[in-house]
């Protein structure tokens, strides 16, 4: 196993760097150090400087604007903007219809959507939970009924982030009640424009809004926005919930909010001393600092394997669980540090972070998927 990057791979990565401190805005930067809200305008301006530079879409096939990239350039890259304080980018039409398209489109599905995606064009969202059916994503019951050459969908999808901005919305709708309930379950793209969608906010407890429920009312889809066979939705889900797990760890945003940590606490004084000189403080950042190592080398080690040519299996679910627990840990050291006095800001920021532990499948389905998969218990 070799854990080094190659001389390739650290002069790629002074190339990421170097770009994007070329040509990251600077009021961008400001707003993600500052935690402070990120409009779809600031979301979309991100995406097109990167699309202007080819760099959107990495894991693509080329053809479709990809950038060619082994696993190991990919990650380079992510860890570096996530290091410099790039805004997030969407996965909803990126990171998971795209592939789901590449996989299981007709010509003209991908023909009409990928470019669109890759353009910043159309604003994605995922429509797969329901009221009572998040981590038993299989029960789910919206139902689409075939009349012609549509299907007419009604049902209430909730969770659903950044709805309120979004164009399409991609759906697990079921079109048969099978014997078992992964059966019957399809995947349809709906346009958010169409007549009976209604989008209502939901508050998280910073007070922010970037989830939704979304309610639809005998809603007309065409049939060819159906994507696979029907009853096929089941295996589409389950091949792009692999596509959400991979890049959950964000080990370059965390290394950037531990040292802005390490900054803010040697700021803050007590009893006349540094924070940064309280044993016990430190201690705590140091044992941060340390599982955050640990995340970087478990990494490596994946994309060693993937290097091989070998993809990895139920462990990955480890990068979800510990890349989400530091990321919670860091919130609550800053609001340890800033105490009684600190801005709303980090209030705000450590209530929103509550929510990583239970997205893109919760931190005790994870932990189920290795105890059953890997472990074989
Ligand atoms: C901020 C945020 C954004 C989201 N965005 C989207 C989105 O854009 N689109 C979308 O479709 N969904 C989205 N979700 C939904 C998310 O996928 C679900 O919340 C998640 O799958 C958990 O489902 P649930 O909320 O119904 O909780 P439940 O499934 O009811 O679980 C409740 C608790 O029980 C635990 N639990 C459940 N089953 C088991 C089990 N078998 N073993 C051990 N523990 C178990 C869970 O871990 C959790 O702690 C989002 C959620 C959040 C919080």
């Amino acid at each position: 196993m070799d854990l080094n990057y190659s001389p390739a791979e650290v002069a790629f990565r002074e190339e990421v760097r170097e770009w994007l401190r070329a040509s990251l805005p600077d009021d961008l930067r400001d707003k993600v150090a500052a935690y402070a809200h990120l409009t779809k305008e600031d979301l979309l301006r991100w995406h097109r400087i990167l699309a202007k530079k080819g760099w959107i879409a990495p894991s693509w096939p080329q053809e479709w604007g990809g950038t060619g990239w082994d696993p190991v350039q990919r990650y380079i890259f992510e860890e570096e903007a996530g290091y410099a304080g790039a805004p997030p980018l969407v996965p909803f039409g990126l990171a998971m219809c795209g592939p789901v398209l590449l996989r299981f489109g007709t010509p003209q599905q991908k023909q009409h959507f990928l470019p669109r995606i890759y353009d910043g064009d159309d604003f994605w969202c995922q429509g797969y939970s329901e009221p009572g059916s998040g981590s038993d994503l299989a029960s789910l019951s919206t139902r689409a009924t075939r009349e012609g050459d549509r299907y007419v969908v009604t049902g209430q999808k909730t969770w659903t982030t950044l709805a309120h901005y979004a164009d399409w919305i991609f759906c697990l709708v079921r079109t048969e009640s099978g014997a078992r309930k992964q059966e019957g379950i399809s995947f349809l793209l709906i346009d958010m424009r169409s007549p009976g969608i209604t989008v209502r906010p939901l508050r998280l407890m910073d007070g922010g809004h970037e989830v939704n429920e979304v309610f639809l009312d005998s809603v007309k889809v065409p049939l060819d926005q159906r994507v696979g066979d029907e009853g096929m939705g089941w295996t589409i889900a389950k091949y792009l919930l692999g596509h959400e797990r991979m890049n959950t760890a964000r080990i370059g945003t965390s290394r950037r909010e531990l040292e802005n940590l390490k900054q803010f606490a040697a700021r803050q004084k007590k009893g006349g001393r540094s924070l940064m000189d309280d044993v016990r403080f430190r201690d705590e950042v140091t044992r941060l600092e340390v599982e955050l190592m640990a995340l970087e080398i478990t990494n490596l080690r994946f994309l060693d394997q993937l290097r091989g040519g070998r993809p990895p299996g139920a462990e990955v679910s480890m990068l979800k669980i510990k890349g989400t627990e530091i990321q919670q840990r860091l919130t609550e050291l800053m609001m340890i540090a800033a105490g009684p006095s600190g801005e709303k800001s980090l209030a705000d920021r450590y209530a929103n972070f509550r929510k990583t532990s239970i997205y893109a499948g919760s931190n005790e389905i994870q932990r189920n998927i290795i105890a059953k998969m890997s472990l074989g218990l």
